[in-house]
């Protein structure tokens, strides 16, 4: 069996939004090695612990995954403590790291969901999620879905299970998100998965662009649709590249413009990394050159500026910074942690804009905040 499916739960939102994509990142390699490394570290140390029973802060300092690649650092054992806590909090009838079988909905379906949790009439299909730079929600994620879909297939005659769960669990976003639904709304949407799935495997499936499948597509830097795409948003609505004020421009050109901000980003940045890499590789590309990146001045030897600057600054030769809450409670462990919750407070974070179909609260603004 290959180590990935080619309708991959994890690149589903992917190839249930552009059917194309499947055919146009064949071939294509992974970038960004090394943070899928890392992901791996913390999926292989949530594992051990839940497995093995202890903690994530008795792995500190132990190499991990293939090639002993990755080692667990004080940061990481906290972050996955977190959801090692999550997932013992849900209990029942527990598989951790399990592969799932969603075939029956999706032509060679399979992946491995983090942890399922079987309790009464409920079924849980939690997902570690170890990035921080995009917020993943449970509601409606086609990842958790086709995950349950494999669980319920694989291991629904051991229960009656009636209803499920989707759970992302984000600590290092500090983000956990959790949306229930009917078993029989996961069937029905299954039904529909199907289609789509059928879609994927059709010899002229069409490429449809937008942000959310093309942000993590691997052929963005040369996908023909994204470029007419984002020819369309850059120059149709405007005369040429000389973009007017911003001032001048309607609502729905400023809606319009907006709307596409993330899609014309990635696929820039696709393109420069698309670029970069070609030259990177002693393959040339008219026009750009690697030059030598900006550098921070560093100590060559530590210690030895420590004694020089000692001598001559005495202790103003260094800072002292006070834990932050998050730090000061990963050093303390769980139980010391509660001597200090009632010095805590989170503030309001300030407004950001975001989209209507955000599912976060909108703020309201009073007069009073302009004050
Ligand atoms: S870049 Fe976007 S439009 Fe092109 S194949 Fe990938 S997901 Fe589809």
């Amino acid at each position: 069996m290959a180590s990935h499916a080619k309708l991959s739960a994890s690149g589903s939102d992917r190839w249930i939004n552009c059917p194309g994509s499947v055919k146009a990142e064949a071939g294509i390699k992974e970038q960004n090695r090394s943070y899928a490394q890392e992901g791996t570290c913390a999926h292989e140390l949530a594992e051990l612990v839940l497995i093995n029973g202890g903690s994530c802060f008795e792995w500190i300092g132990q190499p991990l995954i293939e090639n002993n690649a990755f080692t667990v650092t004080q940061e990481m054992a906290g972050y996955v403590q977190e959801y090692v806590d999550y997932v013992q909090s849900v209990g029942g009838f527990q598989m951790h790291e399990q592969q799932v079988d969603y075939s029956a909905w999706v032509p060679e379906g399979f992946g491995t969901s983090d942890a399922i949790c079987i309790h009464g009439d409920l079924m849980t299909c939690i997902d570690l999620k170890y990035g921080k730079g995009v917020t993943v929600h449970a509601e409606k994620n086609s990842q958790g879905m086709l995950y349950a879909l494999g669980a319920y297939s694989d291991f629904g005659d051991l229960q009656e299970i009636k209803r499920i769960k989707i759970v992302i669990v984000q600590p290092r976003k500090d983000h956990i998100s959790e949306w229930e639904l009917s078993l029989a709304d996961l069937l029905k949407w299954g039904e529909w998965v199907s289609q789509k799935a059928e879609d994927c495997l059709q010899p002229d499936a069409e490429r449809v662009p937008g942000e959310k499948q093309c942000l993590f597509c691997k052929a963005k830097a040369t996908c023909p649709a994204l470029l007419k795409k984002t020819q369309e948003v850059i120059l149709s609505d405007f005369d040429n590249l000389d973009l007017p004020e911003v001032s001048n421009l309607t609502d729905a050109q400023m809606r319009k413009a907006l709307d596409s901000k993330q899609l014309v980003i990635g696929w820039l940045n696709a393109v420069e990394a698309h670029i970069s890499e070609r030259v990177s590789s002693g393959k040339g590309f008219q026009g750009y050159k690697l030059v030598e990146g900006r550098a921070v001045r560093a100590w060559q030897d530590e210690k030895a500026a420590a004694e020089k600057l000692q001598s001559l600054l005495d202790e103003a030769a260094f800072e002292k910074k006070l834990l932050s809450p998050a730090k000061a409670e990963k050093a303390l462990g769980k139980v010391k942690a509660a001597e200090i919750k009632d010095l805590i407070f989170k503030p309001k974070g300030k407004p950001v804009l975001a989209r209507e179909d955000d599912p976060r609260e909108s703020v309201q603004i009073s007069a009073d905040d302009f004050d």
